[in-house]
Parts: structure tokens; sequence; C-alpha cells
């Protein structure tokens, strides 16, 4: 399966006739593992349980790089097919993540991304007592590294010990994405995703208590099978109340293997569509309404380079992960600078930078 990608050079060979060494990462695990199914073809039969190290990366940028921490998901959320695809939960060992986070701030990386399918449960199959806090609290201490962000995390294993470290870690920015998927409890019991909006409302209100300027954003899904009108009214409601930065939402699409792929009470596609539209509709002016309180005010940028839209011009985020757009030379890509909001729309604010 794809967990396994990382023995290819090896199994080429083996394909190949030639048994010289292959990979260093798979080296010891391919040749027990690997079963001959006829000439030319290797079918790999287990999961190792491992994420392989020293494999060549492909980075886009030098000033901002995703670190996978984990891999994997035991969740079992049954609109998704990770754990079928990418296997149970695997993290990274601490010492090959810091190694990693050092070698990237030797190079004059700024800015890393944590990732992980669900990285509040990092640490839960190591054998070194250490959880996603503790690992932020190690990355923080290095030198260099100005901004530190991870997804995706799942409300159900976000600890109080974790927004206490996201409140008082400098270099944590003040952004979480927190997928709800719904606003009604039955839908959240039939998606597998246990919790409850009460709980998920709970959890908001105290990562606003920690962090009052911390943005918020969320993935919805709309015409999840079994999902009636009162049901989609609970999801528009917690979305007025917790006033998200932004959302991603979606119109349920059944998804081969899954548990809800089987479930029998479909939700027209007329009406599911219909009810992301109106969703849509309401975070869209939220989300403006956010975004223009916050014109006046200045925020450190890092600039990531020319405008998508107006190419004369640059943008950066802010680290609430708001995306400014403002007048500026090239060199200032992958500089941190200052900037003022002038204007704001949904997807972007308009800002003018500010000498230091
Ligand atoms: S939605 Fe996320 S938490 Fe749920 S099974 Fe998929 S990857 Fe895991």
């Amino acid at each position: 399966g794809s967990s396994n990608f990382f023995e290819l050079p090896e199994v080429l060979k083996e394909i190949s006739g030639d048994h010289r060494a292959g990979s260093e990462a798979g080296k010891s695990h391919v040749a027990k593992d690997r079963i001959p199914a006829r000439r030319g073809q290797i079918v790999r039969t287990e999961e190792k349980g491992l994420v392989p190290e020293n494999l060549p990366k492909l980075r886009k940028r030098k000033f901002s790089a995703f670190v996978p921490v984990m891999r994997g998901c035991d969740n079992f959320c049954s609109f998704c097919n990770v754990p079928y695809v990418r296997g149970r939960e695997v993290s990274r060992l601490p010492h090959d993540i810091l190694k990693e986070v050092k070698e990237l701030s030797y190079l004059g990386y700024k800015e890393i991304t944590l990732l992980g399918q669900n990285v509040n449960s990092y640490g839960k199959n190591l054998e070194e007592r250490i959880d996603f806090a503790d690992l932020l609290g190690l990355i923080n201490k290095i030198e260099g590294i100005t901004r530190i962000r991870f997804t995706t995390s799942h409300p159900k294993d976000l600890s109080d010990k974790l927004i206490e470290m996201m409140r008082d870690l400098d270099k944590v920015c003040e952004h979480l994405h927190l997928p709800v998927q719904s606003g009604s409890n039955r839908i959240l019991s039939r998606m597998n995703r246990k919790y409850t909006r009460e709980g998920y409302m709970e959890l908001v209100g105290k990562l606003r208590q920690a962090i009052p300027d911390i943005a918020l954003t969320t993935d919805i899904i709309a015409g999840f099978p079994g999902e009636e009108e009162k049901d989609f009214q609970d999801t528009l409601d917690l979305v007025k109340r917790i006033r998200f930065d932004g959302a991603f939402t979606f119109c349920y699409s059944p998804l081969e293997g899954t548990k809800a792929s089987e479930y029998k009470e479909r939700v027209p596609d007329k009406i599911g569509g219909e009810r992301l539209r109106r969703l849509i509709e309401v975070q869209q002016e939220i989300t403006l309404e956010r975004n223009k309180s916050l014109v006046g005010k200045r925020f450190e940028i890092l600039v990531e380079g020319v405008s998508k839209k107006t190419p004369y011009e640059l943008q950066g985020r802010t680290r609430g992960n708001k995306i400014v757009v403002f007048e500026g030379k090239e060199d200032l890509i992958g500089e941190l600078i200052l900037a003022e909001v002038l204007e704001a729309g949904c997807w972007a604010l308009k800002g003018e930078t500010i000498p230091c």
C-alpha cells in the first residue's frame, strides 16, 4: 500500500533481478515480508508501523516547510477512508522531528507546519512518554524558527494542556483548524466523531478564553446521509454562534469502503447542494465581518510571494493565517514585515507595509 512506498527502490531492484542494496529507510524490512506473487510482481502483505526517515524532500519554498509528525489515523470517522488507505496512527520519533526542524532552521526556514491526520494524538504509540503539547514545547526552543503551525486537530483529542501550550509558546501561531463537520449531535454520532456540539462549543470557549485573538477555521459536510432539515439548522446555528474565521465546506460524497457509503438514508443531491449553498452564504458573511474587524490593525506578515490575483503586488500571511496583499518589492519574499490592514474582503485583506 501507500505506506510502503519507501521500499520502492528495493522492490524495483528485486523485480529487475538486481539484489544489491536499496533504500536505507526500507532496507531491513523488505526481504522477509514480501511475497513474489509471480515473475515481475511483488506483493507486500504487512505494514511495519514505520514512518520512513531520510527520504529526499522536495520543498517549494525556502522559508516555510511542512514537517510530518505522524501518519495514518485510528479514528474511523464513518465518511473517511484514511484509516484504510494510510493505515493506523504511527508517530515519528521526537528526535527525528527535532533534527529535521533544526536542519530547516539552519537552512534559513522561518515557519514550519507540523502535519498529521490527527496531530493531537501524537505520541500515543511511542515508548517515550511524550504528547503533542510536549513536542510543541521542544520545537519552540529551536532558534531561527519564528512560526509554528500544525494541522489537523481532532476535537476529541484537544487537551487543556495543549491549549495552555498554545497560549504560552511564543512561536505557536494564533490559528487553529478544528474540523467540526456538523452541528447536529445525531449526525456527529452517525459520523462517529466522538464529540457533541456542546463539547465542541465548550472547547472553542476554552480556546478563546486562553487566546482571545485566535483565528478558528473548520471543515463542514452538508447533506450527510440521514441529515434532516433540523440537523442542518443545528449546523447553521453552530456556525452563527461560533463565528469561524473560515470554513472548508463540502457536499457529502460517498467513499467506497467506508461505513457511511452503506447508509441507506441518502440526501438527494439537489437538497445537499442547496444546503451547501446556504451554508457558504452564512459563513462568507461571517468571514467578511470578522475580516472587516481587522481594518486599521497592524500585523506581522510572512511574505510568501507575488499575489495570485494582482501580479504587481505581494502576498503574505498573518500569524492568524489571514492572507494580506500589499505593494512591495520581490526581495521581501521570505521576510517578516509589518503591515497595516486597509481593506477587507472575504478571501484576503489589503494592507500597506509599515517601516519596522
Ligand atoms: S476524518 Fe480525520 S480523524 Fe476522521 S478518520 Fe479521517 S483522517 Fe481520521
